[in-house]
């Protein structure tokens, strides 16, 4: 298992911001790119394709326009095809992949034996116990490429999970937190979108804006390193530069520290367990200050509503994430006010009756259900 680290990698989701800084730190490792895939064939995958003339290319939709002969004959079209890709032997799978798409090449990935390096959140929210099984059976690698999962996971290691005392999330807080005076039923989707620290996708920076990301993060958690959810605290570090922090039964606390860059969690998800040199700014410690406070859980309901979901288990995390996803495209669309957003998780997390999720089916169906009655709730708000 030593010797994964220098497989060939395999980037899903190759076109998005997780994509292609994989793209440019393999490069710069000089590490084979062997695949490729996206959700649909844009000109961005067709350059792709281009750059990298020995990579298999899997495009998870079918193509609505005619392509050259050549250029089809190199794309794999199909969700299946992604699965498939995800799963060839001996190689490291980047899971960039946005939503609950990403679940399935996850699993194909882990039950091959691979190393998933995973930055796809809802395999975790929406098939946690699903990737843990795949992980156990295939005797992969699971890496998280999230910035403080990767902190913990380096913090813990060689480390025995019983002596953790507890792990803390830091969180930047977003735009709003800092900014107690703001009513935030009031703020655009301009206000929302200014993520202070980390330049991000569109519904992420609005997940950092409710704190739902870092719900999100509590759930992560407890599936990647088992911990019960008594043991995950989250505390806000509008610094941004200690990444989390893990406390021992014995009191001492281990944190990761850093630049704020995305590429550093990818690098050392391909380099595990070691490392190369990376162009990566020194942290000034000498200008930093250490400050951290309270989350603000009455103004910011998603943290509490996360916990509420992952306590529940089975489909609790798949319901919230679906649902979350809903909201915020109806959010960025101008239909509801940002305090909006999670009134309709927390409504259709109630709407959604309690289920396991013990396959794969489950799990998209709890993903679905999420999404129905997401749609359902804002629905009711635009009849009101
Ligand atoms: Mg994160």
């Amino acid at each position: 298992m030593a010797g994964s680290a220098l497989n060939p990698i395999i980037v899903l989701g190759a076109t998005g911001s997780i994509g292609r800084q994989t793209l440019d730190v393999a490069d710069r490792l000089d590490r084979t790119v062997v695949g490729l895939a996206t959700g649909s064939l844009s000109n961005d995958i067709i350059d792709l394709a281009v750059r990298y003339p020995d990579a298999r290319v899997a495009v998870a939709h079918m193509p609505d326009r005619t392509i050259d002969a050549a250029l089809e004959r190199r794309i794999e079209f199909g969700s299946d095809a992604v699965a498939s890709l995800a799963g060839s032997p001996e190689t490291v799978v980047v899971n960039g992949i946005v939503g609950a798409a990403g679940l399935e090449p996850s699993l194909a990935a882990l039950e091959s034996g691979n190393r998933l390096a995973l930055a796809n959140k809802e395999s975790l929210l929406t098939g946690g116990s699903l990737v843990l099984a795949a992980l156990e059976s295939g005797g992969g690698e699971l890496i998280p490429v999230d910035s403080e999962h990767s902190a913990i996971s380096q913090c813990i290691e060689g480390e025995s999970v019983d002596e953790i005392r507890r792990v803390i999330l830091t969180a930047s807080g977003g735009p709003f937190h800092a900014r107690p005076d703001l009513d935030l039923a009031q703020v655009t989707v301009v206000d929302a979108l200014a993520h202070p620290t980390w330049d991000m996708g569109k519904r992420i920076s609005i997940d950092s804006a409710t704190l739902m990301n870092k719900a999100f993060e509590v759930i992560e958690a407890h599936f990647l390193f088992s911990l019960d959810y008594e043991q995950i605290d989250v505390v806000i570090h509008p610094g941004s530069f200690v990444h989390s922090l893990v406390e021992f039964v014995d009191g001492v606390v281990k944190a990761e520290l850093g630049s704020p860059d995305m590429r550093k969690p990818i690098q050392r998800a391909l380099t595990w367990p070691g490392r190369m040199p990376a162009p990566v700014e020194p942290i000034d410690l000498l200008g930093s200050a250490l400050m951290f406070s309270a989350p603000d859980r009455e103004r910011f309901p998603a943290l509490d509503l996360g916990y509420e979901a992952g306590r529940r288990g089975g489909n609790g995390p798949a319901v919230l994430n679906a649902a979350d996803e809903v909201a915020v495209a109806a959010f960025l669309d101008h239909q509801i006010g940002f305090t909006e957003i999670v009134e309709v998780v927390a409504s259709a997390l109630s709407a959604v009756s309690p289920a396991p999720t013990a396959t794969l089916a489950d799990a998209l169906e709890a993903d679905a259900a999420g999404r129905v009655a997401a749609s359902e709730a804002i629905a009711a708000r635009a009849s009101r």
